[in-house]
Order: C-alpha cells, then sequence, then structure tokens
C-alpha cells in the first residue's frame, strides 16, 4: 500500500515524541511467516499517545519488501487457521471467530489480507449464503478462493479503487503491518455498509513480548494504543476483547460521521521499563538456550516464530536436533531443515527450551505431566505485570 508516511513522527498521533528502546537493535528478529531475520532493527514508543512502533525508514521499507518478496504462509500455520491450544483443548481459530462474527453477518463480507482463505472457508460452514470476497496485496492466492462456495470476488491492487461496499470488512492479522495505520483505517471506512461493521485482530503485545521482534510488524498494539487509533480513524467501538483468542485483541467496530477521541493519560515510565525488561527477557533467553544447546539432544519447543527467532538466535544452529509440536498434523514434516517431533517422539532425557509465555509454559507443563512425556524442559518466566490499560473489555 503506497500511502504518505511521516517519516520521524508517531505513525498514529503524529506528534514528533518517538523515543527509541535501547538494546533492541541488538536483539535478532523473525520474519511473520516463521523465517530467521538478522538484528538491526529500531524500535520506538510514542510519549504521546504509547504506541510501539517500528521506525519506519528506508532500511525497514526494503526490509518489508524482501521479506514480502519471499512471503509464504504455508510455511508456517502461526498465520491462518492456527490450532490454538487452549483450556478446552484445540480449537480452530478461523471457526471460533466465524461464530463470533456471525451475529453481524448479513449478505457481503470481505476479507482483507485473506491469506489461505481459512477465515472465509470457516465463514461459508457457518452461514452458506454469505457472499465471500477477498483482498489482497496480489493474485498469488486467487486459485485459493475460487473452490470457495459463494466465493464472489478477488480484489487485488489498490485498496482505493474498491468500490463496492459491505457489511462486515475483517482485518485480521493485517494491521499490524501497515506503515500507515490510521490511514489504512480511514480508507476502509468507505467499504463499509451503513450499519456495516469491521473486524480487527492484531497480536496483543501486553501478552506477547515476542511480537516486537517480527521484522515486518510496523506496530505492536496494546488495548489502550489500539482503541485509541480506532477513535481517531473514526470509529465507535462496539465489542472488544482479548478473551477469544489468547496473546490476540479482537474487536468489532462502527465507522462513524465524526471522529470521538476520549483523553488518556499513559504512564509512559512504566511503559518503557516493562519494555527494557522485555529485551532483557528476550536477551537472557538467547544465553539460555545457547547453554542448553550444549547438550547431545537438544530442541526447541514450537515451530512457529518464537521458536524460529529463538533457533536463528543461537551461535551453534546446528546444536538444534529438533523442533517439538503438539500439532500432530505436523508431525514427520521439518521446518528449516530440522525435523518437527510430537512430544511423544521426543527423545528420553533429551533437552528441550520452552521459548513461550508464562502462562502457555505452564498449560505445556500440566500436558506433559498429565501424558508422561519424557525429556526435559526448561524455560524463563517474564513477570507479567501490566503495564498499560490492564485489561478492558467493551460489549454493547
Ligand atoms: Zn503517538
Amino acid at each position: 500500500m503506497n500511502l504518505p508516511i511521516e517519516q520521524d513522527n508517531c505513525l498514529v498521533c503524529r506528534n514528533s515524541s518517538l523515543i527509541p528502546i535501547p538494546g533492541y537493535s541488538e536483539l535478532p528478529r523473525v520474519t511473520s511467516d516463521a523465517k530467521p531475520f538478522g538484528k538491526g532493527g529500531a524500535l520506538h514508543l510514542c510519549k504521546k499517545c504509547a504506541t510501539l512502533q517500528k521506525a519506519v525508514d528506508e532500511k525497514f521499507l526494503e526490509e518489508s519488501a524482501s521479506i514480502y518478496h519471499s512471503y509464504d504462509l504455508y510455511a508456517s500455520s502461526s498465520i491462518s487457521s492456527q490450532v490454538v491450544f487452549q483450556e478446552t483443548g484445540e480449537a480452530d481459530r478461523a471457526a471460533l471467530i466465524a461464530k463470533k462474527l456471525s451475529p453481524y453477518m448479513k449478505k457481503d463480507l470481505l476479507d482483507i489480507g485473506a491469506g489461505n482463505g481459512a477465515f472465509l472457508r470457516a465463514v461459508s460452514k457457518e452461514n452458506e449464503t454469505i457472499n465471500l470476497n477477498a483482498y489482497d496485496i496480489n493474485e498469488r492466492k486467487l486459485n485459493v478462493f475460487s473452490s470457495l462456495e459463494n466465493f464472489s470476488h478477488f480484489y487485488s491492487g489498490q485498496l482505493e479503487d474498491v468500490t463496492e461496499k459491505f457489511d462486515v470488512v475483517s482485518v485480521q492479522h493485517v494491521l499490524e503491518h501497515i506503515p500507515d495505520p490510521l490511514s489504512f483505517l480511514s480508507e476502509i471506512k468507505k467499504l463499509i455498509k451503513p450499519g456495516g461493521v469491521l473486524f480487527i485482530q492484531v497480536p496483543d503485545n501486553d501478552k506477547n513480548p515476542f511480537d516486537i521482534l517480527v521484522a515486518d510488524h510496523v506496530t505492536h498494539f496494546y488495548p489502550e494504543t489500539l482503541s485509541y487509533l480506532l477513535e481517531l480513524a473514526g470509529y465507535e467501538i462496539v465489542e472488544f476483547t482479548r478473551e477469544w483468542v489468547f496473546k490476540e485483541i479482537s474487536l468489532i467496530a462502527r465507522p462513524l460521521d465524526k471522529p470521538i477521541v476520549k483523553s488518556r493519560e499513559h504512564n509512559i515510565d512504566a511503559i518503557y521499563h516493562k519494555l527494557l525488561s522485555n529485551v532483557d527477557y528476550l536477551t537472557n533467553m538467547i544465553s539460555d538456550a545457547n547453554n542448553y544447546s550444549l547438550d547431545q539432544s537438544f530442541g526447541i519447543f514450537g515451530s512457529s516464530i518464537s521458536s524460529t527467532w529463538l533457533y536463528g538466535s543461537l551461535k551453534n544452529k546446528g546444536s538444534v536436533c529438533f523442533f517439538v509440536d503438539e500439532d500432530s498434523t505436523k508431525k514427520g514434516s521439518q521446518h528449516l531443515g530440522v525435523p518437527i517431533y510430537h512430544p511423544f517422539q521426543v527423545p528420553k532425557d533429551s533437552v528441550v527450551y520452552v521459548p513461550l509465555v508464562t502462562q502457555t509454559v505452564n498449560n505445556v507443563i500440566k500436558r506433559s505431566k498429565s501424558e508422561n512425556w519424557s525429556f526435559k524442559m526448561h524455560f524463563r518466566q517474564l513477570e507479567n505485570i501490566s503495564a498499560i490499560g490492564g485489561s478492558q473489555e467493551v460489549r454493547s
């Protein structure tokens, strides 16, 4: 999307109030399609609106262009149709969102950044009368949609060129990639029918310290900064939740004729210090894993974003004998040329590092006990104190 970018200014509030997060540029990164990516990024916090964002400079744009050029959605199931291990067991994210959105689905749906079509497929299962439409930056995935019943139209190229209107416009795991999220959201208002809604899902940076490592994520949202952006762009939030998918913020919003922006007070000092401790946590995780990787039979738990990042950060990548993934559909496959084992396939007494957030680690440990996994797991806990906004639930 060729939208104007005001260099050196906050991508959201447009003030020249960005402060750099020291130590970030020393951290290796990862791409959103789960490939290791080198260090050298720049992360900024806005002192005015508290939005955490990458420095969108020439280097950033070049790096993201190179990432998207070789983007492979199928390389990782972390992007779409992800198997989410929740308290109740496996749940398909796309089906869950389709169900939650069904009260808003009238006739026409547009899925922006439709990827491999998992969400549209789930909507068509939920309600076969909905006209399904997809938008993606290029036509590479066009054939994915043609097999879908009730598929209406595939849009690509400039979003501004789409002239139709829809009851629901869905933007899942897209907003965090956009260099100018404010203009993007303003543009989308034109695509929503009167009475229609926008659905957004983004990573919850407050619950996921690994998100800053994703090289092609521009903005790293907290509940408060996301709702502020929506208000600035002229939307009223109808439903706002962190409960639908763990580590994700989901919201439903309606366009307003005139923006109504609530004033907010942010404890920038607390947010800044939390970010510094997140950078320390990640840095220490690399040295932990380097130490454990000296073991003869060493593996990394997971095979998507955080595990790929940790793999790419190790001094000796050859020391990783396997990835461990509970998703049985990945059993027998490889990631980065390394085999993926189901926990039951891991050799006895192996050492496995678990680069996951505390709550997920705790769930993994519970399952390891109940299922008698025979390997040792190591992990690092991050004090999960919310520095911003706490939990925010809005329902109308
Ligand atoms: Zn700002």
